[in-house]
C-alpha cells in the first residue's frame, strides 16, 4: 500500500534495522522498544489486521515469531518473551499493517502488560455468540494451510 509505513520498510523506501527477511515476511527492530531486542514481525503483503490477513501469510508470520523468539532467548539471554498483536485503534494498534510484537523480558524490567478484570454476568450468552458456526466461521478444521 502506497502510504503505509511498514510497506515502505518492506520496499526499503525508509530505513529500518532488519533482523530477518524472506519472500513473505520481514522482522525489524521496533523504533521505540519496550526492551532491547523488541522486534516486529511483518507480512510483506499489506493486511490491516487479524481479521483480514490471509491464512497462509498468518501462518508464515507466526512461524517467524517463533524464529525470533528463539533468537531472542539464545542471543540476548532473555528470561521470557511476550508476543503481542494489536487490532484496531482501541486495542492500541497504531500502524494499520498487521504485525506481531516480540518482546524480550528480563528479571525486574520495567515492561508492564496488564488488564483489569471485569465481572461478566452473562457468560452463557457470550459463549453462545462466540460458538456460532456456519458460513461466517471461515475455517474448516483439518485444512492444512
Ligand atoms: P502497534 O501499536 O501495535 O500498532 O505498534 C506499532 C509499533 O510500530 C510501535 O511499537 C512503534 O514503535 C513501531 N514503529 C512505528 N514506526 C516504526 C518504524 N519506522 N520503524 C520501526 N518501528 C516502528
Ligand atoms: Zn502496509
Amino acid at each position: 500500500m502506497e502510504d503505509c509505513i511498514f510497506c515502505k520498510i518492506v520496499r526499503n523506501e525508509i530505513p529500518s534495522k532488519k533482523v530477518y527477511e524472506d519472500p513473505d515476511a520481514v522482522a525489524f527492530l521496533d523504533i521505540n522498544p519496550a526492551n532491547p531486542g523488541h522486534c516486529l514481525v511483518v507480512s510483506k503483503r499489506h493486511y490491516e489486521s487479524i481479521t483480514d490477513v490471509d491464512d497462509a501469510d498468518l501462518k508464515k508470520m507466526i512461524a517467524i515469531v517463533k524464529v525470533m523468539a528463539k533468537r531472542i532467548k539464545t542471543s540476548l539471554n532473555a528470561d521470557g518473551i511476550n508476543v503481542l498483536q494489536n487490532n484496531g485503534r482501541h486495542a492500541g494498534q497504531i500502524v494499520n499493517h498487521i504485525h506481531f510484537h516480540v518482546i524480550p523480558r528480563f528479571p525486574n524490567d520495567n515492561v508492564i502488560i496488564t488488564y483489569q478484570k471485569v465481572n461478566v454476568p452473562n457468560l452463557d450468552e457470550i459463549q453462545k455468540k462466540l460458538s456460532s458456526t456456519g458460513a461466517s466461521s471461515g475455517y474448516e478444521w483439518g485444512t492444512r494451510i
